[in-house]
Formats: structure tokens, sequence, C-alpha cells
């Protein structure tokens, strides 16, 4: 069975309707990449699972509950966790206290020999060694590692991951997709969206192509990486 099962969602803005009637799933150990040019609605489609936004249309199942109708709270506690895009840290708290709020998140998912903020840190080598400074000082690529730490602490069922390797330099994306990579090899169960759709592909099992708010193509990460269609589609020429 499907961990995560969407089904004809559809979010709209205003008169707006960014998302128009998309369905797909993720199973449990998978990582599942959605790729799309600027403005397909990928980022719509993470916040309404989320909770942030709401479905107009549609249903959103996790572990067999209907979530559609939760509030954001009551997601996070179903073990729905997100790495948001732009990374959300809290810059005036420090690095442990960031991690800190990640633990609290886990409520009562929290178990014996889960993650800690000091195996964070050893993950981390570079969280540890900024532990006591504001987040805000941390590089773009620091602070996107603090991200995903303070996700993980959460104890997700379900990591969404909203655009990690944005606004990155080649060096520090590279590194992000190892980071996932390793995610991806531990059996974690990852929703992924991402710009750097070929590099997204590679690592995903299985992936969808959205086009203005709606599927247009889905595949294994590998059978969409050589296809011509999505190579056009990211060069917005759909
Ligand atoms: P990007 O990679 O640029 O973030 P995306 O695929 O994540 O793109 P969305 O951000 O989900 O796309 O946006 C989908 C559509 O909804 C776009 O047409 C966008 O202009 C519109 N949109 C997004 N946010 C809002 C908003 N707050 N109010 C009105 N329209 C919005």
């Amino acid at each position: 069975m499907a961990l995560l099962e969407v089904n004809d969602l559809a979010v709209s803005y205003g008169q707006i309707e960014a998302v128009k009637g998309v369905s797909f799933s993720v199973d449990e150990g998978q990582v599942v990449a959605i790729v799309g040019a600027n403005g397909a609605g990928k980022t719509t489609i993470m916040n309404t699972i989320s909770g942030l936004l709401r479905a107009r249309r549609g249903q959103i199942s996790f572990a067999g509950q209907d979530i559609t109708h939760w509030p954001t709270h009551r997601i996070v506690a179903a073990g729905i966790v997100q790495v948001a895009e732009g990374r959300a840290i809290l810059a005036n708290m420090s690095v442990a206290e960031n991690l800190a709020l990640g633990l609290a998140a886990a409520g009562s998912r929290r178990h014996e020999g889960g993650p800690t903020i000091a195996t964070m840190m050893e993950r981390f080598p570079i969280l540890g060694q900024r532990s006591g400074l504001p987040a805000g000082q941390l590089s773009g690529g620091e602070q996107q590692m603090l991200a995903i730490a303070r996700a993980l602490l959460a104890q997700p069922r379900l990591l969404l991951m909203d655009e990690p390797s944005m606004g990155l330099a080649p060096l520090l994306v590279k590194q992000v997709f190892a980071i996932i990579a390793a995610l991806k090899a531990e059996g974690r169960t990852i929703l992924l969206v991402e710009q750097n759709a070929l590099k997204a592909l590679k690592l995903a099992d299985y992936a969808y192509v959205l086009e203005r708010g709606r599927v247009a193509l889905s595949g294994t990460g590998a059978e969409l990486a050589g296809n011509q269609d999505v190579a056009r589609a990211y060069l917005g020429g759909l």
C-alpha cells in the first residue's frame, strides 16, 4: 500500500487554479520526485500536503487516513515533515535551538534510540562546530544542512523536500544531493521537488513531470532522465 496517496488534487489561489487534478503516490522507502518548469505547481502541491494550503478538490491519504482537511500540526504529528524551500530556519536562534525545535516536533513519535541533537551534530559536523551561533550567520549550504537535520530530528515517516538545492553554488548542490542519496540508502521515504531535474531524476525511484498544474508524464527516474520531452520541459519549451 502507498504511504502517501494523492488523488485528483486541485488547488486554487483565488481565481487561479494552480493544480488541476493531480494524482500520484509514494510507497514506503521510495524517493519520488516531482519536476517541472517554474510555476508548474510543485510548491503548491507540497504546501497542500503539509496543510499550509487547502485542496479545492481531491484527496490526500497518508498511512491509510484521509488527511486532506487536517491542520498542519496534526499532519506533522502523523509524521509528514517538510524541509522548506528557502530553508525557513529561524535566523536569530542558535543552531542548537533550531535543532531542539526539530526534536520537539517529533512529539509522541520520538522513540528510544532515535536521533538526538548530538547524533545530528556528528552526522553534520559543521553544525556541531557552529552550534552556538545564530543560524542566520551560517552560509546557504550550512543552513540547508541545518534545515535537513532539523527535519530528521522530527523523525519523519515521510520527508517533503522542496527545492533543497535552490540558490546553492554547484559544489553545495552536489553535497545536498549526496545527503539525499544517503537518506535514500537508509530507506527513508522522500517526496522531492527540484529545479535540478536531471539530478533529481537520477536519484528518484519514480517521478512525475508537472506541466501547468497537471501531470504530463510519469515513470521511473531513469526513464524520465532519458526522455526528450522532459529536457524540453526544462528549457520552458512546452
Ligand atoms: P517554482 O519552482 O517557481 O516555485 P512551482 O512549480 O513550485 O514553481 P507554484 O509555486 O506551485 O509553482 O505556483 C503554481 C502557480 O500558482 C503559478 O502560476 C503561480 O504564479 C501561482 N501562485 C503561486 N503562489 C501564489 C499565490 N500566493 N497567489 C497567487 N498565485 C500563486
